[in-house]
């Protein structure tokens, strides 16, 4: 957990403030503290370490992980677990929830470092109970969910499929499968250039000697889900074949979809889906930076890196990031080669029939969203992407099925309780109490 913790209500003001403590927003925060720099770092969830290091702490598996975050705690960098930033009320103030209050934070320079999330994409049955996206199912192994014996299908792309199998294994799960969906050809591609990052190939051969044993597939992907009352069993396609495999779990997960949310609310511009970023990982919009996945998915070197130049330049160290940036063009060509070994497949926009369901929270099948020619009418027409998720699942599946832009944010950006609202009003503009107060 992180060590502090917040007074109800609060306002706060920092020279940086940095959202996210993942790999890329912790060497962000740990390099701008040491360079004297008054930083904040807020993660809404209570654990820091973002999708690869969290639980860290409290089990120590990574050399690297265990090292920025000492290095974090070392840096004098305020932490504040469990904040979910929702919305700028104002030019420089960032509004975020905690459990018990609501934190107004002013800032000179802000960096977002709010990672990614997984791509679903609507098959039949892929809301049963017991299809789960891979990150999830191992977060949750990782937090003492029971997967002892358990039979897995791990479905989907790219080399999270590799380390959650591996990962499940080791919690006890027995994985029948992966598959894969991207072509025996690619993957060969992407594994002869691996040669240039040393590291990397030896992770993923690693990994691969950690999963002996369990069939891989490419070309391959899940076309059904069935089962009574949850996940019984899954169909796959592979070619002309296609056969079923009985399961207790499918997970699936077509890569991931950066998290932008925030950089839209702000008026950060976006290049094909990412937030545009000039050398020193800052955005359109003066003074914000962005590093890690919101800039593109690269993994967890790259969003080091990233995130030490965005801190070194909020702080004012141009030269020291300056240094950083042929090791950063290093990654940025490891991310242009998984982001084309790992590209999807036409083919998976038909695995979604007229009747599958892709808004999740509002129930609204494909063929009702399909009669609208963009994200808003089908939006206001259907209530898609108006429930508890706000489109951050069907937002994204709808981008990849109908090749929808749906990037217009209001606040707050993420759903939070009418009394954080209540309290956001009176946190940042305590004249509203005042006012409010007069007969
Ligand atoms: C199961 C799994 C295994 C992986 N294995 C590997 C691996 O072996 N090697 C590898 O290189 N990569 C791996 N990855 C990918 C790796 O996790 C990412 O590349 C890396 O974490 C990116 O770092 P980041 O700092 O950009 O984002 P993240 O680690 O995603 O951190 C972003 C943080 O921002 C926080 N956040 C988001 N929005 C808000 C908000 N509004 N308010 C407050 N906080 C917010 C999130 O809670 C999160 O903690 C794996 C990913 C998963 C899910």
């Amino acid at each position: 957990m992180f060590s502090k913790n917040v007074s109800p209500s609060s306002s706060h003001q920092v020279d940086v403030l940095v959202i996210g403590a993942g790999p890329a927003g912790i060497a962000a925060a740990c390099v701008a503290a040491e360079a004297g720099k008054n930083v904040a770092v807020l993660d809404s969830s209570p654990w820091l370490g973002g999708q690869i290091w969290r639980g860290e702490q409290a089990h120590p598996t990574q050399a690297a992980a265990q090292q920025w975050i000492w290095r974090l705690k070392k840096s004098g960098a305020q932490l504040f677990a469990s904040a979910t930033a929702f919305a700028a009320p104002t030019p420089r103030c960032m509004l975020a929830e905690t459990p018990t209050s609501v934190l107004a934070i002013t800032w000179q320079k802000l960096i977002f470092a709010t990672g990614a999330r997984e791509l679903f994409i609507p098959f039949p049955g892929w809301t049963l109970p017991g299809v789960l996206g891979p990150g999830g199912l191992h977060a949750m192994a990782k937090s003492g969910w029971p997967v002892t014996g358990q039979r897995v299908v791990v479905a989907g792309t790219g080399p999270l499929l590799l380390a959650v199998t591996a990962g499940l294994q080791q919690h006890g799960a027995r994985v029948c499968l992966v598959a894969e969906q991207t072509s025996t050809a690619k993957l060969i591609r992407f594994g002869l250039g691996l040669w240039r990052h040393p590291g990397k190939l030896a992770q993923g051969v690693g990994v691969k000697a950690r999963i002996l044993g369990v069939p891989y597939r490419c070309d391959c992907w899940p076309v059904k889900a069935e089962g009574a009352d949850r996940l019984q069993r899954v169909t796959l396609t592979r070619g002309a074949d296609t056969w079923t495999v009985d399961c207790d779990y499918l997970v699936c997960g077509f890569h991931l979809v950066p998290n932008v949310e925030l950089p839209l609310l702000l008026g950060c511009a976006l290049d094909q889906g990412v937030v545009r970023v000039n050398e020193f990982q800052e955005t359109t919009v003066t003074d914000v930076y962005c590093a890690g996945e919101p800039t593109g998915i690269g993994g967890a070197d790259c969003a080091l890196v990233e995130g030490r130049i965005a801190g070194l330049a909020a702080a004012g160290l141009t030269k020291q990031a300056r240094a950083l940036m042929s090791q950063r063009a290093s990654w940025h060509r490891f991310r242009a080669a998984l982001n084309k070994a790992f590209a999807l497949r036409p083919d998976l926009r038909r695995l979604a029939t007229p009747d599958t369901v892709v808004c999740r929270c509002e129930d609204v099948p494909r063929q009702e969203m399909e009669s609208f020619d963009n994200w808003r009418a089908a939006k206001l027409h259907t209530r898609c992407g108006m429930g508890a998720c706000q489109g951050r699942t069907c937002g994204a599946a709808a981008q990849f099925l109908f090749g929808w832009d749906n990037n217009s944010v209001r606040p707050p950006a993420f759903p939070v309780r009418m009394g954080a609202l209540i309290g956001a009003e009176t946190t940042w503009n305590p004249h509203a109490i005042s006012t409010a107060s007069k007969p």
